[in-house]
């Protein structure tokens, strides 16, 4: 069902009637703890398009949090997955096997970079993909500690919510947390003390003091980091950081896991965010995008480190998914063959630029930063560094109003992020980027 790729706003405001009335159905049957963006419910989607049941039609800025890179239901995808469904649904791979499980890990061991021998788990999702690259990297290693920096995010495990940097809301009330955790500062260009022309340099002399003073690098499992920090506010390590936490780590012979989980599989330019910097990291975790829309999630890296567990310490009922791997079969042949890593850079060179404008000295946007169509932009009080949430949610909200979906992000809770989907007509795009500019000038 095609649907036309257009913004049309149909009721006097979003949300409309039909989305006010199921959500207060939601809010009596589904528990306060989930939260929600945009109070609208969808009906359908497509490419750049979501219809809410109101028969608004949205642009979509998000992709459900850099998921539908190809679009909510690429043909590719809907056709494998529906073929599949019709085959089987579920064997568990842990009890009788099957060749889409071992295409998907053959597709990524292509795919992700270096030239080494490397192999995949499949699991469902990105949390649990983070939990087993710890889990491999401690088994090889036979040691216990695992690094990670200020600003991450790795998931809302016990584990993985260890790992994230931010209390409110991902870990506040949930604690204990799990021991053996240390953080290093993120080498935050924009908010470096010493400014951002150190910020490399100086983060990777923190990082080593912590491993080697702190922890001793003879305990140290692993070093994990997001090569662009996501949920954290986009922030792109300075150049030359990621190559020199990879040396580092080499050194001493801990394990470097990149989190590509939002940044891999073409949302920034490239198939991996490790690719900008010439970085080969020992395990790669993805999910988001790679299931084109359906749970799938994979830790994928050096054979050594992945044989390093004995048979039955790794998998999960549902781990690589039948239809979730025809799924992402789907959408790697979208991503391979409509060439979407060239269209992430399209998306940059056309909208970057025009963000960029939005930045000056009295200005609310401080900084405008990103690769590909991952992109955003920090709201502070005009003149300084001081976080502005409280702007960042107005622009939010306007663009809400005028039928355009953005996702606040940041530690502060002061950054927009841009997620289109990587299909998006380039028309729909601008228009989308129309709203957004037109929202923060409004604004200042
Ligand atoms: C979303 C995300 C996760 C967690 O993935 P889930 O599928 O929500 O468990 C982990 N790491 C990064 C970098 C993410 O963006």
């Amino acid at each position: 069902m095609s649907i036309p790729e257009q913004r049309r706003i149909v009721t006097t405001v979003i949300p409309g009637p039909k989305s006010v009335k199921l959500h207060e159905r939601r809010r009596a049957e589904i528990a306060d703890g989930l939260g929600t963006t945009m109070p609208v419910f969808i009906d359908r989607a497509g490419g750049g398009v979501l219809v809410d049941v109101d028969g608004n039609h949205i642009i979509d800025l998000a992709s459900g949090i850099a998921v539908t890179s190809v679009g909510a239901s690429h043909p590719a995808v809907v056709r494998r997955l529906t073929e599949q469904a019709e085959r089987f649904t579920h064997t568990c791979f842990l009890v009788t096997e099957y060749d889409g499980f071992v295409d998907v890990a053959a597709a990524l061991n292509r795919l992700t970079p270096g030239d080494h021998a490397k192999k995949t788990a499949l699991f469902s999702t990105g949390a649990e993909a983070v939990e087993n690259a710890i889990k491999i990297a401690r088994t090889a290693t036979g040691r216990p500690a695992v690094v990670v920096l200020g600003h991450a995010y790795h998931g809302r495990t016990l584990l993985t919510m260890s790992m994230t940097a931010k209390n409110v809301p991902y870990k506040q009330g949930f604690g204990p947390f799990a021991p053996e955790i240390y953080r290093a500062p993120s080498p935050y260009p924009y908010r470096w003390p010493s400014g951002p022309e150190n910020a490399a340099a100086e983060g990777l002399e923190a990082l080593r003091e912590i491993v080697t003073t702190q922890i001793g690098a003879n305990n140290v499992a692993a070093i994990v980091a997001e090569p662009i920090q996501g949920e954290g506010g986009f922030i792109v390590p300075p150049p030359g950081y990621l190559k020199g936490v990879q040396e580092f780590a080499n050194e001493h012979g801990i394990v470097f896991v990149a989190d590509e989980i939002q940044t891999g599989l073409a949302r920034t330019g490239a198939m991996f965010a490790c690719e900008h910097e010439g970085v080969v990291p020992d395990l790669i975790t993805t999910a988001k995008a790679l299931g084109g829309g359906l749970p799938l999630a994979a830790v994928t890296g050096r054979a050594d480190l992945m044989d390093a567990v004995p048979a039955g310490g790794l998998g999960g009922t549902y781990a690589g998914n039948p239809v979730a791997c025809a799924a992402a079969l789907g959408a790697i042949e979208a991503i391979e063959s409509e060439g979407l890593v060239d269209r992430a850079r399209e998306i940059e060179r056309r909208v970057l630029p025009r963000l960029a404008a939005l930045v000056g000295p009295d200005s609310v946007v401080g900084e405008v930063r990103g690769r590909g169509a991952m992109l955003a932009l920090e709201f502070v009080r005009p003149g300084t560094r001081r976080p502005a949430p409280d702007v960042a949610r107005a622009v939010v909200a306007r663009c809400h109003e005028a039928g355009v979906l953005t996702l606040q992000c940041g530690t502060f809770g002061n950054v927009i992020r841009l997620l289109p989907p990587l299909v998006i007509p380039m028309e729909l795009l601008d228009e989308g980027v129309d709203v957004l500019v037109e929202a923060v000038r409004s604004i200042r």
